[in-house]
Formats: structure tokens, C-alpha cells, sequence
């Protein structure tokens, strides 16, 4: 393949409802849909969105270096193979949100050129892929009515935040959660590192007779993760403590944490987390793909990395609700709870004439 054209477009995404991150409160998704041609005239979209407070690059880096690579890339060829495109793209200076808007691009284009080219290089997909409900904080009685919802909407699987500031409150949301759904829910916890040392093991202790599938940064010390992975009765999970693949790969290869999540428009994208999938899978571990609040074109890549794993745990993909407006149709919307994702159709069309 021959790459002939490389554009790019601003996009703006307005959030329903502000969300609070470590550092700022983000109330619009800002990012970039790539465009790349190939010598047959066909072309495929992929989206650089960094998100701020977690991703290292902005939006303005993005912009520079996108300038730059236009007239880089232009008439570079490659075989169509995963190694031939993460070799490409190692030659040029970039940031994850650009590796991962390349690489859905070019991935893109192989499959459009090559009908074997997905089931070749990701495997054997799944075909329905489950999604958690996120639930945030709020008063015990609006997150059962919450779940409620959601339960009759199809779904089974809830993440529920912890870590509020009275303990006694975690603890008492979960009882009332259990109490009043019993078995019929899984159940998901994410802490975002609030417990300390100190508090971590009692309160996973009392919270391991709720049957908790796992919980998320339970404290922010990775040691301490480390430790509580071998000896909570509670499977601990890691998101936000790992801030590269290579942190990634030692988890999966040097710890007992049996999940973990990953969001690749953070990380390096999706060759890359393509292989954690895989490293993940021959340790018996997990990878659960989290969106970083992409636009329907970036999101459709993850859900091709979610459907390559090799487990029915959900995935954490469902964000479209909380966009006012998406830049165009989401070819992956969940229903019942799930993503119907179908490999020979691979990559879907994307209008994007409101660019
Ligand atoms: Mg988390």
C-alpha cells in the first residue's frame, strides 16, 4: 500500500454533563479526525482525541505535530501487515492519540484491501460484547432508581464508584444495591485510589461478602496494589496507575492483578494494545477496554480491540449519553446492554459531512 493523501479535521464534542477529573473539569471533547488515502483511491478515518488529565500530550501538540506529518507521511509504502505499520509509524516523533488515530487508519485501509485482513491479525472476535453502566456518585435511592433503569435496559453488569468520604457509606450503598437486586447484577467497584494503606485492607474485608467482581484502584500505591492482589479476597483491577505499556506489560507479567483496564487513545493505541491483549490472555489475566470519551470514529476501534478478547467480561464503551450530539451516526451503539460487532464488516462507514 502506497499512502497518497493525509488530511486532517478539527472536531469539538459538547459534554451533557462536566466531568471532573484530577486536575480540571472538562465540559468538551476537542480532537482530530485523520484522513488517509491509499494508491487505489480508497480512504479510512482515525481520530487523535487526547483527554486531558491523562493523557501527557494536548490538543495543541497534537495540532503541531499533525501539521508536520502531513507532508511526511505522503507517499510512504508498506506491506499490510501489523509489524510493517507499527515500523511506519516508529518513524516519525509522535504521541499515543496520534499512534492510535494512524494505526486505526491504516488498519482500516488493510481491511478494506484484504477481506482476511481483521480475523488474520485480531483473531476470532466476539460478536456481542457486553458493556458496564457506570454509575457515579449520588444519593442511595437515585442510584437504585439508576440501576433500575439500566437493569430493564439490558444491562447486568454496574460499575459503581466508591470512595467516598464516610466509608460507612460505600459499605451501606453496596448492601442496599445487593439487597434489593440480590445475584441478578455483577458487580464492579472503582475506588480511583481513595483508601490509603491503612484502610485499604479492612475496607476490602468488609466489602468481600458482596460478591465484587473486582475493584478498581482500591488505593493509589502500586506496591500496595500489588500486595492486595495476592491477598484480598476482592481481584483487583488497574487503570489509571498505569501510564504506559511498558507498565502495562510488567503488571501482566510480574503481578497477581487479574485486570486490567486500558484506554489505548491514552496509552500508544492499538497495535500496541493488541499485544497486551494477547500477553494478557497466556497469563490468565484480563484486559477491559475503557473509552477516553471518543467520538463514534475513534470509538469503533476500540470496539474492535474489545471484541478481541477472550473473555465475556463487559467493557467500559458505553459514553455515547453522555455527548449531546456525536460528530455523525454510531455505527456501535449499544443495545440491550451490548455491541453487536460483526468482523466482515469491518471498518464501518462513517458520515462525516457535519465536519
Ligand atoms: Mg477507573
Amino acid at each position: 500500500m502506497t499512502i497518497r493523501e493525509f488530511k486532517y479535521f478539527p472536531f469539538s464534542l459538547n459534554l451533557k454533563t462536566p466531568f471532573q477529573t484530577s486536575s480540571q473539569i472538562i465540559t468538551e471533547r476537542n480532537g482530530f479526525i485523520i484522513s488517509i488515502s491509499d494508491e487505489l483511491g480508497s480512504s479510512a478515518y482515525g481520530e487523535c482525541s487526547p483527554l486531558p488529565g491523562f493523557s501527557y500530550e494536548s490538543i495543541n501538540d497534537v495540532e503541531r505535530i499533525l501539521k508536520g506529518l502531513r507532508y511526511q507521511i505522503i507517499g510512504f509504502s508498506l506491506e499490510e501487515n501489523l509489524t510493517a505499520i507499527s515500523n511506519l509509524i516508529s518513524e516519525f516523533k509522535l504521541v499515543p492519540s496520534i499512534v492510535f488515530a494512524l494505526e486505526q487508519a491504516i488498519v482500516s485501509l488493510c481491511a478494506k484491501r484484504n477481506k482476511n485482513f481483521i480475523v488474520e491479525f485480531f483473531g476470532d472476535t466476539n460478536s456481542i460484547i457486553e458493556m458496564n453502566a457506570v454509575i457515579g456518585f449520588d444519593k442511595t435511592d437515585n442510584i437504585l432508581t439508576r440501576i433500575e433503569e439500566k437493569v430493564k435496559n439490558g444491562f447486568c453488569t454496574f460499575k459503581l464508584k466508591v470512595g467516598r468520604n464516610n466509608f460507612e457509606d460505600d459499605f451501606n450503598l453496596i448492601k442496599s444495591v445487593r439487597e434489593k437486586f440480590g445475584e441478578s447484577i455483577k458487580i464492579r467497584l472503582d475506588a480511583n485510589g481513595k483508601w490509603n494503606s491503612e484502610t485499604v485492607n479492612a475496607n476490602l474485608e468488609k466489602l468481600s461478602q458482596f460478591n465484587v467482581q473486582y475493584i478498581e484502584e482500591p488505593c493509589g500505591d502500586l506496591g500496595t496494589l500489588n500486595n492486595l492482589s495476592v491477598t484480598a479476597d476482592i481481584p483487583i483491577a488497574i487503570d489509571e496507575s498505569i501510564s504506559s505499556i511498558e507498565d502495562a506489560t510488567k503488571i501482566i507479567n510480574n503481578s497477581k492483578i487479574e485486570f486490567i483496564v486500558l484506554k489505548p487513545m491514552v496509552l500508544n493505541g492499538i497495535i500496541s494494545s493488541l499485544k497486551l491483549i494477547k500477553d494478557a490472555e497466556r497469563k490468565e489475566k484480563n484486559i477491559v477496554i475503557s473509552s477516553s470519551f471518543e467520538s463514534a470514529v475513534g470509538r469503533s476501534a476500540l470496539v474492535l480491540l474489545a471484541s478481541a478478547t477472550n473473555h465475556s467480561f463487559a467493557h467500559g464503551l458505553d459514553t455515547s449519553e453522555y455527548f449531546e450530539r456525536d460528530i455523525c451516526k454510531d455505527p456501535y451503539e449499544v443495545k440491550e446492554g451490548k455491541i453487536k460487532f460483526d468482523i466482515e464488516n469491518y471498518p464501518p462507514q462513517f458520515d462525516l459531512s457535519r465536519l
